[in-house]
C-alpha cells in the first residue's frame, strides 16, 4: 500500500480518554476510533491485524478438526428461553423485535443453534465427535463497558462446540483445543498463564481461561512455581492448594476460555444420538472462545515503548515500510518504486511511505505503528545504496537488492 493512499490516522497527543497503553497506542497510532460508548469503528491497519490472528486461529482450528460455519445474528428468544439463558444472560443481551412482534436477542454466544446443526445431522455415534466454529461478531450490554476495545459491547469472538458420545471423548477433546489454544496465543506473541476457572453463565463441569499477562489487566490471578495458576477470586488466602508455598500475585486479561459443558444444553434441548448398541443417549458438549480484539490488546500491552506498538514481527499490521525521505527527487522515488515492486512481488507486506511529509514524521509514524523493518530512501538512492533499519535498531546501509533477503 501507498500510505497516501491508505488510511492510517494517527494522532500526536497521546489520547487521554483511557488508562490502558493498549487502548492510547490503537487510538494514537490510527488502529481505531471510538464511536459511542463500547462501540468502536475498526480502521485498516487493525484490520490487517486481525486478519493475522483470524489465520492462526483457523489454521488451528483445523488441526483440532472444527469446522468452520456462520450462525445468525438474532437469536429468537425462545430458543434461548428454550436452555434457560433469556433469563440468565438477562440484561447483558441486546434486544429486539420484528415486525411480527416476535422477540430475538443479538447473540452473546451460540450453544443452541450449534445444538441444532448437531440435532438435524449427527444421529449415530459414527459421526461422534463433531466440533464447528464460527469467527462472528458478538453483542454484550456490558454493565461497565471499559477498557476500550477490551471490553465492548460488540466484539468479534472465535466460538466453537463440540459434540461427544461420551465423557472421556470429551475430556479428550477437550485437551485437544487446550493445546490448540496454546498455539494460538503463543503464536500471537502473548505471555499468558492457563488457569482453572469458574463456568459461570454457560454451566457445566469444568473450564480453563487463559490469562494475557498485563500490568493493568482485569482479573488478578496467582501463580505458583509447581505449575498451579488460579483466578484469585476463587481463594481465601493467597496460598497455593497443592505445595503451601505463598502465590505469585500478577494482573491479566482473559482472551480466551473453554468449557466442559457436559448435558447442560444437550439435556435442554433434547439432543441424542444412537449408540453402538441402538440406545439412544444425550450428547455431552464443550465450548471454545476466543476474543479478537481481546487478542490483538494483549498484544500491544506486552509488546510497546515509549515511541508506540512494537508488534511482533508475524503480528504486524505491514512487515515493512519504504520511507522516501524526498519525495521530489525522482532517483529516491524511482529506487522506492523499485523496491516496494519487489517485495511485494515476494509476498511481503510493504508500505511505501510517499507522503510529502518530513523524514522525521514518517519514521514516529511506522515506530508507532509498530512496523518492523523501515527501508529509507535517501541521498544515495542514485547509487542503488539505501539505509535498512530494524524497528529502533541501528540504521545499516545497504544495496537495494539485498532488501528482499534481510527482510526474510
Ligand atoms: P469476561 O469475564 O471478561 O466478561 P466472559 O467469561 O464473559 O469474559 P466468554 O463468554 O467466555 O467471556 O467469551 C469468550 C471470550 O470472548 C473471552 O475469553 C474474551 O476474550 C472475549 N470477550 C468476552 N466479553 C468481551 C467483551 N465485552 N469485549 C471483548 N471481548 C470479550
Ligand atoms: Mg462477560
Amino acid at each position: 500500500m501507498r500510505f497516501s493512499k491508505y488510511f492510517i490516522p494517527t494522532i500526536k497527543e497521546m489520547p487521554t480518554q483511557t488508562d490502558f497503553i493498549s487502548q492510547k497506542l490503537m487510538l494514537k497510532s490510527g488502529m481505531i476510533k471510538q464511536v459511542s460508548s463500547g462501540l468502536f469503528v475498526y480502521l485498516p491497519t487493525f484490520m490487517r491485524v486481525a486478519e493475522k490472528v483470524c489465520g492462526i486461529i483457523k489454521r488451528e482450528m483445523e488441526k483440532a478438526d472444527s469446522v468452520p460455519a456462520k450462525f445468525p445474528l438474532l437469536i429468537a428468544r425462545e430458543d434461548l428461553e428454550a436452555t434457560n439463558r433469556w433469563q440468565s444472560f438477562g440484561k447483558e443481551m441486546f434486544t429486539l423485535f420484528d415486525r411480527n412482534k416476535r422477540e430475538y436477542a443479538i447473540s452473546p454466544t451460540n450453544e443452541e443453534y450449534a445444538c441444532f446443526v448437531a440435532q438435524n445431522y449427527i444421529r449415530s455415534y459414527k459421526d461422534l465427535p463433531f466440533s464447528i466454529y464460527q469467527i462472528q461478531q458478538k453483542h454484550r450490554d456490558e454493565i461497565r463497558p471499559r477498557g476500550g476495545v477490551m471490553r465492548a459491547r460488540e466484539f468479534l469472538m472465535k466460538d466453537a462446540y463440540s459434540f461427544h458420545a461420551d465423557e472421556d471423548s470429551l475430556d479428550e477433546y477437550y485437551k485437544k483445543m487446550e493445546k490448540a489454544y496454546r498455539n494460538i496465543f503463543t503464536k500471537c506473541g502473548l505471555d499468558f498463564v492457563v488457569v482453572n476457572a469458574d463456568s459461570g453463565a454457560m454451566g457445566g463441569s469444568g473450564s480453563q481461561e487463559f490469562m494475557a499477562l498485563a500490568k493493568d489487566g482485569e482479573a488478578e490471578i496467582g501463580v505458583c512455581g509447581c505449575g498451579f495458576a488460579t483466578n484469585t477470586e476463587l481463594l481465601s488466602e493467597h496460598i497455593c492448594p497443592h505445595c503451601g508455598k505463598e502465590l505469585e500475585i500478577l494482573r491479566a486479561n482473559e482472551v480466551g476460555h473453554i468449557f466442559k459443558l457436559g448435558t447442560r444444553y444437550t439435556d435442554a434441548l433434547n439432543l441424542k444420538y444412537v449408540d453402538e448398541n441402538n440406545q439412544e443417549k444425550l450428547m455431552i458438549m464443550g465450548c471454545y472462545g476466543i476474543g479478537i480484539e481481546r487478542v490483538i490488546s494483549s498484544i500491544i500491552e506486552q509488546h510497546n515503548d515509549e515511541r508506540g506498538i512494537a508488534f511482533p514481527s508475524n503480528m504486524a499490521p505491514f512487515k515493512a515500510n519504504i520511507i522516501v525521505i524526498n519525495t521530489k527527487d525522482e532517483a529516491q522515488v524511482k529506487l522506492a518504486e523499485e523496491i516496494y515492486e519487489t517485495l511485494q512481488d515476494a509476498g511481503v507486506e510493504t508500505l511505501l511511505d510517499d507522503r510529502n511529509e518530513r523524514f522525521g514524521v514518517k519514521l514516529a509514524d511506522s515506530e508507532l505503528i509498530g512496523i518492523p523493518y523501515n527501508i529509507i530512501v535517501g541521498k544515495r538512492a542514485s547509487e542503488g545504496v539505501v539505509e535498512f533499519q530494524k524497528r529502533r535498531g541501528d540504521k545499516l546501509e545497504a544495496l537495494a537488492g539485498e532488501i528482499l533477503q534481510k527482510i526474510q
